[in-house]
């Protein structure tokens, strides 16, 4: 075997983990498309345990640096490149890069988070970054004084339309049934806004424009009326999809195809594999929770590396 620990992941999950392993000398490989995960994109996060304020690109930067200063003897950092693929081998896994590189290990611990799920309609994948976006925070500021819709029904389709209304002339929330997961507090809040019109149960059918957004067209699905949103801007918050595809004929992943863990170890249904932070069936989404996950599973692997035969 190459390796004792192969960590799928840089965002907090996997950078918590290959800090961990490293300190504890197990013979670690990190693979990693980007660095930081998800909030990278965040201007301003406010609850990364004793930092006040920090952006998501310099949270990035500090986790990257955390775990280049470990890099050496014992641990081992690929990046930009994807993991495509992981088989169990005799002794272990062997994980397939996106170069074509077999790389073997004793043990995996995947952190390879979520992603956001796409809309379904046509034209959203040509207008992406054209007026339809998947993150309020960092393009809302772009539509000031303009029309804007957002498609969802949980929270975070109800928090971007709080957060879209402090600067945008209107915004509605189009939601695909009459019925929404977001807490009632964040609705009730929504619902008191004038500048909100939220319209439920439709098919989001087409998003128009040729080359910048000008509206939606939805479906009434009780009438089957068609209906056309003049819109200069598209929010897309209709939850997120497991980045664990590679490996879900190897582990039980639940209906979401989220990685199945036992919350106290964070091992997954295959001997020698753990899972930590958003790409597992965890309740609650946040960078605390991931790298803390991430130590949990380090722990319980290392036991098992050094004692399993
Ligand atoms: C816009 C936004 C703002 C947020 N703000 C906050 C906040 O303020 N506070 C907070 O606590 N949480 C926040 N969150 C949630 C938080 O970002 C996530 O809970 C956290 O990033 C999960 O960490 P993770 O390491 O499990 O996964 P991710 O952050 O998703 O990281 C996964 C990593 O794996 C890599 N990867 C994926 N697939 C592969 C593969 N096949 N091969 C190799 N590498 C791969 C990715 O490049 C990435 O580096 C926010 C999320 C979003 C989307």
């Amino acid at each position: 075997m190459d390796y004792e620990l192969i960590i799928v992941g840089g965002g907090p999950a996997g950078c918590a983990a290959a800090v961990y392993a490293a300190r504890k000398q197990l013979k670690t490989f990190l693979v990693t498309k980007e660095w930081g995960g998800q909030s990278n994109v965040s201007e301003d996060i406010q609850n990364w345990i004793g930092t006040p304020h920090i952006s998501g690109s310099d949270l990035a930067d500090s986790l990257k640096t955390h775990v280049l200063s470990y890099k050496g003897d014992f641990l081992n950092i690929k990046e930009n490149t994807l993991v495509n693929n992981v088989e169990k081998i005799n002794e272990g896994f062997s994980v397939t890069l996106e170069s074509g590189e077999i790389v073997t290990s004793k043990s995996l611990l995947i952190t390879a988070g979520s992603s956001r799920r796409k809309l379904d309609a046509i034209g959203a994948d040509r207008l992406e970054h054209k007026g339809l976006t998947y993150c309020a925070s960092c393009d809302g500021p772009l539509f000031s004084d303009m029309d804007v819709v957002v498609i969802g029904g949980g929270n975070a389709a109800f928090e971007t339309v709080l957060q879209l209304t402090a600067y945008c002339k209107s915004v509605t929330l189009v939601h695909r049934s009459d019925s929404f997961k977001a807490d009632e507090i964040t609705v009730e809040k929504v619902r008191s806004d004038s500048k909100v019109r939220i319209i439920t149960n439709v098919e989001t059918k087409e998003v128009l424009g040729e080359n910048f957004v000008s509206g939606l067209k939805i479906i009434h699905k009780d009438s089957g009326e068609e209906e056309t949103l003049e819109v200069s801007g598209i929010f897309v918050e209709i939850g997120q999809v497991s980045n664990g595809g590679f490996l879900q004929d190897t582990v039980e992943v639940d209906q979401f195809g989220k990685i199945v863990v036992d919350p106290w170890t964070q091992k997954t249904s295959v001997e020698g594999i753990w899972a930590a932070g958003d790409v597992t069936n965890v309740r609650y989404h946040q960078n605390n929770i991931a790298a803390g996950d991430a130590v949990k599973a380090i722990e319980d692997a290392y036991i098992w590396i050094k004692h399993s035969k």
